[in-house]
């Protein structure tokens, strides 16, 4: 059984992590050099990691599939950035983000790596600002802040509704820098297919180079993963297309703990689902609930256009239950009251499973507010409404451009359409304080570790996370590992190197030949439409059950009637994918196993049989405040429960209210 120590250290929480870094092993600037690390992935996680390892004198190979590391999903990020800044002078601080993260996570993450991401969420600003990553700014030039969703104060930095590009750039042109010094060896068009363990530790990698299918072996003295997240098991979500789990999947094969693998974020604010032949759901940001209203008709099936329905005949309902936060609940919360009025018949649009955004008083206030600057007298509606639709414009823009492409209406003048859709996966491999998994000298950052989120992540917290863990956590505490490990490089030629080429050699040889009748996406397609209905959204037992025995069918159906088209010896994008389906279909077994085994609710964990009376999310402290690290038995084993008790001294266990 896995030994999980989660090396919190020691002392008051504020003081936990300055202590902690001024005492960890550290390697002497002479040495650095000589220390290979491999990082795999190069969104803001991995670029920023690597960039920093670099800048501190390692000597780092990076890679990604991508023919350019600033393709990196990462760069689809929209509505903003959060840190702890209190710009606003609106009663922001470090303890109120921190207290946010875990009361919006539901009290399933760790208390000591929290208080630290909210700490240095303060730097990535400063850090980004002086890279010129150009956020947004008010008239007087400081930076802007607008709300999202959880909190009561507006904290989160953005750049229109395009942050993830541009903080991208920033950490792609760190890494550029190190990679014209040769201080950072750039391998695009790469893919991880196997982590190599030497004596119980992290010691390479074997690819495949996605061009001409040439398959290598790498050794390094550790092996960063900041590999993204695996929201694509459900094959229609936000993520880019390529998104996909091989990496933290090969290595929790290898012996890394996999942590609340089922723990998936669906994001309340998605274009709706039109047809079948729909590959990708696009995401209508967060910041969008800073001003868009959500409602339904009052009366079920209400057909009439939005605009003759009377403002007494909507329900405004996320106003209506939580007056406290409105429209801007969380994620999860917001998710599943979009469903409830779907399901009981109050959807909108052709397909009812939709609800309305919409923009129409905050474009006449915002209107107002302009014709008062400009001293209008007796400004007609007409005017009012142009001058907000200028305000809006300037705030949202970009995004209302997309959806109008998507769905051919115009937001500014009918309300947006929305439904809830899969966006992110708080699960991932388990880590230590160290950002270290349950193999020595193997890391796991960004959305690819089990992080800091719990069970429900805030808005904005994605990229403050990817940032803190690759500029400000892991260049400080991977060191602390190194520093024991001997200089010397292992040869690739051990036999540890040859197996593990051998194994993903052979994986690609049966894939080729099996030569069945079905495509690649038509199993993607059934795996996903197995998830989403069974351990999507809402999850009972009876479900999972089932979905447990219909994804095995179907990861048996695979392997004898997939067809794989091509060679192995060239781009091959359908050789690419099958290998991919072929993870999430063992993947999706053990998010169901761990839906199954957690009997409570809590933040996006949502079983129906945990409910309090008003349909909200009912914990089981009791016997689930644990993290549950999931290891690897073999193919046809159980997995194996490991459980990383949660301690909250510092925030009180409660019901989780946003009323
Ligand atoms: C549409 C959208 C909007 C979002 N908006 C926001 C927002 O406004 N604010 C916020 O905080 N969060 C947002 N998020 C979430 C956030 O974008 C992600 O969580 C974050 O960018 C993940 O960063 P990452 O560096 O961990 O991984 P990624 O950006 O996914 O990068 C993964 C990297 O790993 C590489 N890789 C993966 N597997 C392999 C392999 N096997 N071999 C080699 N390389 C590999 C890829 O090539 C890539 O370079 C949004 C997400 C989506 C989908």
């Amino acid at each position: 059984m896995a030994k999980l120590e989660s090396k919190i250290p020691e002392g008051e929480i504020s003081v936990k992590w300055s202590k902690y870094k001024s005492k960890i092993k550290i390697v002497a600037p002479h040495n650095k050099r000589k220390y290979k690390i491999l990082v795999i992935g190069s969104g803001l996680a991995g670029s920023s990691a690597a960039a920093s390892l670099a800048e501190l004198g390692y000597n780092v190979h990076c890679f990604c599939y991508q023919d350019s590391p600033r393709r990196a999903h990462s760069i689809a990020a929209q509505g903003g950035i959060n840190a702890a800044k209190n710009y606003r002078n609106d009663g922001d601080s470090v303890f109120r983000l921190f207290y946010d993260t875990i009361k919006g996570g539901d009290f399933r993450a760790r208390e000591a790596n929290v208080y630290r991401l909210a700490e240095v969420s303060v730097n990535i600003i400063d850090q980004c600002v002086a890279q010129g990553v150009p956020f947004a700014r008010e008239y007087g030039g400081y930076l802007d802040n607008r709300s999202f969703g959880g909190t009561q104060v507006s904290r989160t930095f953005y750049a229109a509704g395009q942050t993830g590009q541009q903080l991208l750039l920033g950490a792609y042109q760190a890494l550029s820098r190190q990679i014209n010094m040769g201080t950072v060896k750039m391998y695009p068009r790469t893919e991880l297919l196997d982590i190599v363990v030497i004596d119980g530790k992290a010691k390479g990698i074997i690819t495949r180079n996605l061009e001409n299918g040439k398959i290598e072996r790498h050794f390094g003295h550790a092996v960063v993963l900041a590999t993204g997240g695996y929201g694509n098991v459900f094959y229609l979500s936000t993520n880019a297309k390529n998104s996909n789990a091989t990496a933290i999947w090969r290595a929790y094969k290898k012996g890394a703990c996999f942590g609340n693998p089922c723990f998936t974020q669906i994001h309340p604010t998605c274009i709706p689902v039109s047809g079948d032949y729909q590959s990708k759901l696009t995401l209508m940001s967060e910041s969008l609930r800073n001003d868009g209203r959500v409602w339904v008709p009052k009366n079920k099936g209400d057909n009439r256009h939005p605009s003759q329905i009377p403002e007494e005949e909507r329900d405004y309902y996320l106003e209506r239950r939580y007056p406290a936060f409105g429209n801007l609940v969380p994620r999860d919360v917001a998710s599943r009251a979009a469903k409830e009025r779907c399901d009981a018949g109050y959807g909108v649009g052709p397909s009812k499973m939709a609800v309305y955004l919409d923009f129409a008083s905050a474009i006449m206030r915002y209107g107002r507010m302009e014709a008062n600057k400009l001293k209008l007298e007796n400004p007609t509606d007409a005017q009012i409404k142009e001058l907000g639709k200028g305000i809006v414009k300037e705030k949202y823009g970009n995004l209302f451009e997309m959806y109008e492409k998507i769905t051919n209406e115009n937001p500014y003048e009918v309300p947006m359409r929305i439904y809830p859709a899969v966006h992110y996966t708080m699960g991932g491999l388990w880590v230590d304080y160290n950002l270290m998994t349950t193999i020595p000298g193997l890391y796991a950052i960004g959305e690819a570790n089990f992080s800091d989120h719990g069970a429900n992540r805030l808005g904005a917290s994605a990229l403050m996370q990817g940032l803190a863990d690759g500029y400000f956590v892991l260049p400080y505490t991977i060191g602390d590992y190194l520093a024991d490990e001997p200089t010397t490089e292992i040869s690739t030629e051990q036999t540890a190197f040859q197996d593990a080429e051998n194994a993903v050699r052979n994986k690609i040889m049966q894939l080729l030949s099996i030569q069945g009748n079905k495509t690649v996406d038509e199993f993607h397609r059934s795996l996903g439409k197995i998830m989403w209905d069974y351990c999507g959204m809402a999850r009972n037992k009876e479900g999972l059950e089932h979905a447990l025995q219909e994804v095995r069918k179907l990861r048996e159906d695979f392997w004898k009637d997939v067809k794989v088209l091509g060679k192995n010896e060239s781009f091959n994008q359908s050789l690419e994918k099958a290998g991919r389906v072929a993870d999430f279909l063992e993947l999706g077994e053990l998010m169901i196993i761990d839906a199954l085994h957690r009997n409570e609710s809590c933040g996006g964990h949502f079983r129906e049989e945990y409910q309090t009376p008003d349909g909200e999310a009912l914990r089981d402290d009791e016997n689930y405040c644990y993290v549950a690290a999931w290891e690897y038995a073999g193919d046809n084993n159980q997995p194996i429960l490991n459980k990383e008790p949660l301690a909250f001294e510092y925030v009180k266990l409660t019901q989780r209210s946003y009323k």
